[in-house]
């Protein structure tokens, strides 16, 4: 029995002895049956979950013992046995109550203690498949570097017919998309994997992501507007690729008739900072809002629009970093919103 829990018991025991010669000594009738149902409350600093009840046990006992003498210093034997009875109710009301209530939190602390299990797993799990990731799409680069030499070696030749020059082109074409995929799975699974957390002023990083990519603005001739952005807690080299990510989607997706206009918003609320990224362009339909985010899921042929499918996989990593969350509002033809939420308190 661990020392505290003796400590506990004695210190019961001790409470208990003290009230019943209080009780045999003093006709305070009411008051030292309520007292009584004090040692019941002191089973709440047990761990035992049967501890009220045995508690009411003990202090209903008691009572009766004190009943016993109650004759020598009270006069009216209707007054003794009320306030007995009453005692006795008192005790086993609270008594029941406190027992249901540990049971309930006992429950309780024990759902915790599974939930907290299986977070440890689910991060354990998360972090082997990010090390895979990372390791696969890493190896991979090697044999496919080899393959894409190999191939223009093979362009150079002059021995080729038609028919099998097209087959070449096609190895390459496929080649050089596999390099695009692999490198954009490296570069989602190292996300996060060196952060550094520090005081961002979103307003000069707008301004950065404006500047690299100006040459994608010029050649939509698009508009960026934004109100001053906050100052907050953040990754920034992280958060650079979420906004540059998040506005480069905002012009490749727009419509050919109309010159791309993005707007950029922000807002505090609570302890969070709500941004929101506002474009003019085609829209997504209801039933895609939650796909896109995963990784490699496009809604587009690769010669409609240009890209692998990772840039919003890579946002929704970057906001789970900032314990934020992401969502699209839209719909199709009519432009679309982006919000995301950095938590301050990460
Ligand atoms: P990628 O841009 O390489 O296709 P993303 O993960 O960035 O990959 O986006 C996934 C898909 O979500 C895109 O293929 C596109 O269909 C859709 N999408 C993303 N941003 C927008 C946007 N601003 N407007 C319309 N569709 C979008």
């Amino acid at each position: 029995m661990g020392k505290v829990r003796v400590l506990k018991i004695v210190g019961i025991t001790a409470v208990s002895i003290l009230l019943l010669i209080i009780d045999i000594n003093l006709p305070l009738g009411l008051a030292i049956g309520i007292s009584y149902v004090l040692i019941v409350l002191l089973g709440w600093f047990l761990n035992n979950v049967k501890a009220p009840i045995y508690l009411a046990i003990l202090s209903s006992f008691l009572t009766f013992i004190g009943f016993q003498f109650s004759f020598k210093v009270e006069s009216h034997l209707w007054i003794i046995i009320t306030n007995r009875i009453l005692t006795i109710i008192s005790i086993w009301v609270v008594g029941i109550l406190l027992y249901k209530i540990k049971l309930k939190t006992n429950k309780v602390k024990k759902v915790n203690h599974e939930l907290d299990v299986k977070l440890t797993q689910l991060r354990i799990k998360n972090e082997q498949l990010e090390q895979f990731s990372f390791i696969a799409s890493h190896d991979l680069q090697e044999p496919l570097r080899t393959i894409i030499s190999f191939v223009k070696l093979l362009e150079k030749e002059n021995n080729f017919d038609s028919e099998s020059r097209k087959y070449i082109k096609f190895i390459s074409e496929s080649t050089n998309r596999m390099t695009d995929l692999i490198s954009s799975l490296l570069e989602y699974s190292k996300i996060g994997a060196n952060p550094e957390l520090k005081l961002i002023d979103c307003s000069s990083l707008m301004s950065d992501v404006v500047h690299d990519i100006d040459s994608k603005i010029q050649a939509y001739d698009a508009e960026i507007a934004y109100e001053k952005l906050p100052k907050l807690f953040g990754y920034e080299i992280e958060l650079r690729q979420l906004f540059q990510n998040l506005i480069s989607n905002a012009i490749k997706f727009s419509k050919k008739e109309e010159k791309p206009k993005i707007v950029v918003r922000s807002s505090k609320k609570d302890n969070h900072w709500l941004f929101s990224v506002s474009d003019n362009g085609i829209g997504i339909e209801r039933k895609y809002f939650e796909k896109i985010f995963s990784v490699f899921q496009r809604l587009h042929a690769k010669n409609e629009y240009e890209g692998t499918g990772i840039g919003l996989s890579n946002c929704l990593k970057i906001i789970q970093l900032h314990k934020g969350e992401i969502w699209v509002e839209s719909k199709a033809g009519e432009g679309s919103t982006f919000y995301f939420t950095i938590n301050q308190s990460i």
